[in-house]
């Protein structure tokens, strides 16, 4: 891997010399410090003059797989979207997923993401596609029994039998490694202690969906006695720090108590909860009060139809500060910590922060553009004027995946994709 020398780039208002070798921020110096260095080898300089570098965005909850289901189920209540969308998705293959997934990382490139958790089928094909564009997935076996013991059985061998075929594709800082469950309202209770388990037993997250409608809640109560999808998860002992729970939008102060209590990692997808109209009512202050980590994502393209994280910030804003009546609900600098160093927290990565030492994952923004021009401050223009369209170049694990708005390959993906397209039969 050539070492990459990113020179007079701007870094919190100041300008610097960044050098980058084996896929790690190496050395981080006063602009004009680089005529100094000895670097020997194959480097290549970029030269950033007017650009502002920004820590690779993490986006904590994809279907990278729906990446081609955009438009076709608009204007669906939650449960009446998610069967149709599960009836088309019962025709896809290993093949169609890795297109989409290759679509999708051309998106989240573009739009300065670095890594993405995803939760779908055919979770190689997605992990085959990130490899192959750059960026870093946390990916893995998907279960989803609704019920069914024979299922419920199926799924457990397969899934023993995947964890011991992928292992050597996995490393913590190319790939994570990670196991996934749709929901309460789909897996059975022993399939959902049985996945708890096998995440503990090889050190991984578990990846779910956790309290994203009202209807889940209040079925869950009717169910089991009252109890809410948190303390229900908590009776079967699956709270705990390797759990990264997206949506989590219908909580009570004793559920929030609970997800902080066990280290659950929460991720908020604004866009996805108000377009199926499932809420907007995030408690995030409460969240952060009580010690949870919060995470952003914007959920498969099915639902939120871009994976533009820049975007998914600037909504999460808008709607804390709009339902609290609070300007100062969700500040810029607590946005950002979401959208990069949470996510990194949560999957255990040195990322998320442009320091020394830690992975190379840096957006580069064009500033020469009417959204920049202002006294105001850059993160204030970057979330809530400009488009991810200002993002020019992405270094992903200390290589360019997107380079002066180049990305390798781009054309070919979309040409493949148009193919698999057939495969979408809307009901
Ligand atoms: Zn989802």
């Amino acid at each position: 891997m050539a070492s990459i020398l990113l020179k007079d780039v701007t870094i919190a208002d100041e300008r610097k010399d960044v050098f980058i070798d084996k896929g790690r921020i190496e050395k981080i110096r006063p602009s004009g410090s680089c005529v100094d260095w000895d670097i020997a080898g194959d480097c290549e300089v970029y030269n950033c003059s007017g650009k502002v570098a920004i820590p690779g965005f993490i986006n904590m909850h994809t279907h990278a797989g729906m990446s081609l289901m955009r438009g076709i189920g608009e204007d669906m209540l939650f449960h009446d979207w998610l069967s149709k969308i599960w009836k088309i998705e019962a025709n896809f293959d290993h093949e169609y997923v890795y297109w989409a997934a290759k679509v999708a990382c051309l998106e989240m490139i573009r739009t300065g993401t670095t890594t993405f958790n995803d939760q779908y089928w055919f979770f190689q094909s997605c992990q085959k596609a990130a490899a192959e564009t750059g960026i870093r997935p946390a990916v893995g076996y998907d279960i989803i029994d609704h019920g069914d013991p024979e299922e419920a059985k199926r799924q457990m061998e397969q899934c023993e039998q995947k964890y011991e075929e992928v292992a050597d594709l996995w490393d913590k800082e190319g790939s994570i490694y990670e196991l996934a469950f749709h929901a309460i309202y789909s897996v059975s209770e022993p399939m959902m202690i049985w996945a708890s388990d096998f995440a503990r037993k090889h050190d991984i997250p578990l990846h779910i969906h956790l309290c994203e409608t009202q209807k889940e809640v209040e079925d869950c109560k009717a169910a089991h006695g009252g109890l809410t999808p948190v303390e229900y998860l908590e009776s079967l002992g699956i709270l705990g720090p390797e759990l990264l729970a997206a949506h989590c939008l219908w909580l009570s102060e004793h559920d929030i108590e609970l997800l902080a209590k066990y280290g659950v990692h929460c991720i908020h997808n604004i866009n996805s909860n108000t377009k199926l109209s499932s809420g907007y009512r995030f408690l995030y202050n409460e969240l952060r009060d009580a010690g949870v980590n919060i995470c952003i994502g914007t959920d498969g393209c099915a639902s939120s139809n871009n994976l533009d994280i820049l975007e998914a910030m600037k909504t999460s804003a808008l709607f804390q500060k709009a339902w609290r009546g609070d300007p100062k609900a969700l500040p810029l600098p607590e946005l950002l910590d979401m959208a990069t160093v949470n996510g990194a927290k949560a999957l255990r990565l040195n990322s998320g922060r442009l320091v020394e030492g830690a992975l190379a994952d840096i957006s580069l923004v064009e500033t020469d553009s009417t959204y920049f021009l202002s006294p105001g401050p850059f993160l204030a223009n970057l979330v809530y004027s400009a488009h991810s369209d200002c993002i020019v170049s992405v270094i992903a694990g200390g290589r360019f995946v997107m380079r002066d708005r180049e990305i390798p390959g781009e054309k070919e993906v979309l040409h493949e994709a148009r193919k698999v397209l057939s495969q979408i039969k809307t009901l």
